[in-house]
């Protein structure tokens, strides 16, 4: 089993690799920014707290996106979907964890499930690079957090503050790779493979 965790700021291309290294490896994407996204779409109390967060560049509290991941690990293990599980080669986490207590959170779930994180991938890309394909992508996502400079610049800061922490914490595991996140899109994806290849073998 594949657990890998997509780290970056906002922007560095988490996405789009993601997409690639579902279809490649056969996993289970697990994003809490689309889980919350959905959680506002369906205009719960959760996602509405977490919208005012979100629309301000604010991590929504650990609890909240442990829970979320918690649920989702529960339900890719229940019966029902034992068959469709089985099948998975495991999980990409993508924008979690976001904090070292989420990163302590999720191992300890892995751990209760006999599995744990295989390797965490790093996407560096500059804050210069960041905002402008931040912004470009505000232009057609309708993501009210891509489309303004200055909250874009709030996320990054979040990010540096609250986020790159956690590369330690996986960095003193011994499962950290850091990849460079500009140039063609499919030299990042082979890049990225090499890494969790040589992670498997291990
Ligand atoms: P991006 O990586 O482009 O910022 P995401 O879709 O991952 O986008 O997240 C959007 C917002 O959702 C974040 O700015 C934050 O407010 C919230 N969020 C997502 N994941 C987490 C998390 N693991 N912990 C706390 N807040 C989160």
């Amino acid at each position: 089993m594949l657990n890998l965790v997509l780290f970056g700021p906002p922007g560095a291309g988490k996405g789009t690799q993601s997409e690639y290294l579902i279809k490649k490896y056969n996993l289970v994407h697990l994003s809490t920014g689309d889980l919350l996204r959905s959680q506002i779409a369906a205009g719960t109390e959760l996602g509405l707290r977490a919208k005012q967060l979100m629309d301000q560049g604010i991590l929504v509290p650990d609890e909240v996106v442990i829970g979320m991941i918690e649920s989702k690990l529960h339900e890719n293990q229940t019966p029902a979907t034992q068959s469709d599980a089985s099948l998975t080669g495991g999980f990409i986490f993508d924008g979690f964890p976001r904090t070292v207590p989420q990163a302590v959170a999720l191992d300890q779930l892995l751990g209760t499930h006999n599995t744990k994180i295989t390797i965490m991938i790093a996407l560096v890309v500059d804050s210069e690079e960041l905002t402008r394909r931040l912004l470009l992508r505000g232009q057609t996502s309708g993501r009210p957090d891509d489309q303004n400079e200055e909250l874009i610049r709030r996320r990054v800061k979040e990010y540096n503050d609250k986020t790159a922490p956690v590369a330690d914490y996986y960095s003193q595991q011994g499962k950290f790779a850091a990849i460079d996140g500009i140039g063609e899109i499919d030299t990042i994806f082979k890049e990225i493979c090499h890494q969790i290849d040589e992670a498997v073998e291990r």
